[in-house]
């Protein structure tokens, strides 16, 4: 595409260590782990396996920058939205180098990962404006006193972070903790250390003072449960799987009852009105699943079809799933690559072997493409069953699944006939439909015939065991975003 340099395919791997105290630095076990290029399942390099011993060092980091008088605490809030706006600018001239590295590390297309390194700079920018914005307000109590309120920043914050979107998260988590003064320790997913290493020395070129934001790279069961475990950490924020989630929880609930945000997984439901403009559905209602390898928490995984035109529907999503180009992530035609690696590709194997045992229909796909890397083919089931497993465990894999329903009532029970409730979307011509069902489902996104719209200026969370907390917000806002593409087209047109 014009205007995007090409990948590099064989990036510099400049940082393999810790990152504490604006330095790279050895574990203190001496210990490292392989990262793996998932496209062809060989080691790309060791990196520094950081534990319980380092996370105490990053800790103490972090403690000690944050103590008061001390420069960040002192750094005008302005200044503070001065340097993330350096930082936006840094992750945008490396670009190139950080989807390269993301490309390699975690097998998305290199067209995907630098998307998603330009909207990773625009999410720092956004926070970059709130730094000096968090206000308080003046309260007119009873008597003769005067009173206000005053946000401060929490402290020390652990922020624990998945291999799905590792510039992106890594973004998410630090910018909104930057900008309001809080240091950090950020954990990333032992899958994709890279680029969050490469984003740390950033942070350090930004002039982010020594010791408000360390990098340790290592397991969750090590180095993830001594952050969780921390006496000194007061937050930690989490993106990752539910089973984790709740662990994370009862770590932060035995030690210190740290303040939680956790972003965790999802089972969305995806409704398709016979009414809805069908081209549309199908392209939207495919990506909604199949993006990223369908490695996305938000993975609208539950298709309902409505009957009319349930058989022309899953005609045009076979078509549409047999063309997609799957491959080397590294060509700028490819429209997703592997699954991150052996443990997960065999999760997703098992899940769809379990489909056609339970008998849903296997409409394409089904199995493994190529013989290197942990590639599957685009997969969709059409006659899914609610009480399948493919219809109640979160796949986290390209595999679409078809499930018919008669009536708007019966629809809304069965989509929020799970335990999840991340995100939702409709597709329907009848605002009275799309509002109805927007209403009625337990989620927090919501999106009305479009799918996947994540927007930094709106809220983004979960309902039920999704999850805890907001991200991507501001003080007090709502509990759920609806997003109306079509109704906001015709507007437009109209105007
Ligand atoms: P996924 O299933 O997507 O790999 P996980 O929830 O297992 O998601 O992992 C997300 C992040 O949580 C990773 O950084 C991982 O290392 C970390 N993690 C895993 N187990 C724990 C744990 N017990 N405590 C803290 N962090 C953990």
């Amino acid at each position: 595409m014009a205007g995007i340099p090409p990948p590099i395919r064989e990036p510099e791997l400049k940082y393999t260590q810790i990152f504490i105290k604006n330095e790279f630095v050895n574990s203190v076990s001496g210990k490292t782990f392989p990262t793996v290029n998932p496209a062809n399942a060989k080691k790309i390099c060791d990196v520094q396996e950081g534990d319980k011993a380092d996370i105490d060092i990053a800790v103490a980091a972090a403690k000690e920058a944050f103590k008061i008088g001390s420069k960040w605490r002192t750094m005008d809030a302005s200044k503070r939205g001065s340097l993330l706006l350096k930082l936006a600018d840094l992750i945008e001239r490396d670009a190139q180098q950080l989807a390269s590295l993301e490309t390699l590390d975690n097998g998305k297309p290199y067209m995907t990962a630098f998307f998603e390194v330009l909207f990773s700079a625009g999410v720092v920018r956004y926070y970059a404006g709130w730094a000096d914005k968090v206000h308080g307000k003046t309260i007119p109590v009873d008597g003769d006193y005067w009173c206000f309120t005053k946000h401060e920043p929490v402290g020390v914050c652990g922020q624990i972070i998945p291999w799905n979107y590792p510039v992106p998260m890594f973004v998410w988590k630090i910018a909104p903790a930057l900008a309001a003064g809080c240091t950090l320790v950020v954990k990333p997913a032992e899958q994709t250390p890279l680029t969050a290493l490469y984003c740390a020395s950033l942070c350090k070129e930004a002039g982010i003072p020594s010791g408000v934001l360390n990098v340790v790279p290592g397991y969750g069961p090590t180095a993830g449960a001594a952050l969780t475990g921390h006496a000194d950490v007061n937050k930690v924020a989490f993106t990752g799987s539910t089973e984790i989630g709740q662990l994370i929880l009862q770590a932060a609930g035995q030690s210190n009852l740290k303040r939680t945000t956790l972003e965790l997984g999802g089972k969305s439901p995806n409704v398709i009105f016979a009414d809805c403009d069908l081209d549309s559905a199908v392209k939207e209602a495919q990506e909604g699943v199949m993006v990223n390898a369908g490695q996305c928490c938000v993975a609208g995984s539950r298709t309902f079809v409505q009957e009319e035109i349930y058989d022309k529907f899953i005609e045009a999503t076979k078509k549409l799933a047999e063309e997609r180009k799957v491959g080397d992530p590294y060509d700028l035609q490819t429209y997703y690559g592997p699954q991150i690696d052996e443990e997960q590709f065999n999760k997703i194997m098992d899940l769809i072997q379990a489909g056609q045992k339970e008998g849903a229909r296997l409409v394409t796909g089904g199995g493994r493409l190529g013989d290197q890397g942990y590639f599957i083919k685009p997969t969709v089931f059409a006659d899914v069953k609610d009480n399948m497993r493919i219809a109640k465990e979160e796949i986290f894999g390209p595999v679409q699944n078809i499930i018919k329903f008669k009536t708007m009532e019966e629809v809304i029970e069965r989509a929020n006939d799970t335990t999840y409730g991340l995100g939702a979307a409709v597709f329907t011509n009848d605002l009275n439909k799309a509002m109805t069902f927007a209403q009625a489902v337990q989620a927090g996104s919501v999106w009305i015939n479009c799918y996947n719209v994540v927007r930094i200026q709106a809220p983004f969370g979960g309902f039920k065991m999704s999850g805890i907390g907001r991200e991507f917000n501001i003080p007090s806002s709502p509990a759920y975003g609806v997003f109306i593409s079509q109704l906001i087209r015709y507007a437009r047109a109209s105007t």
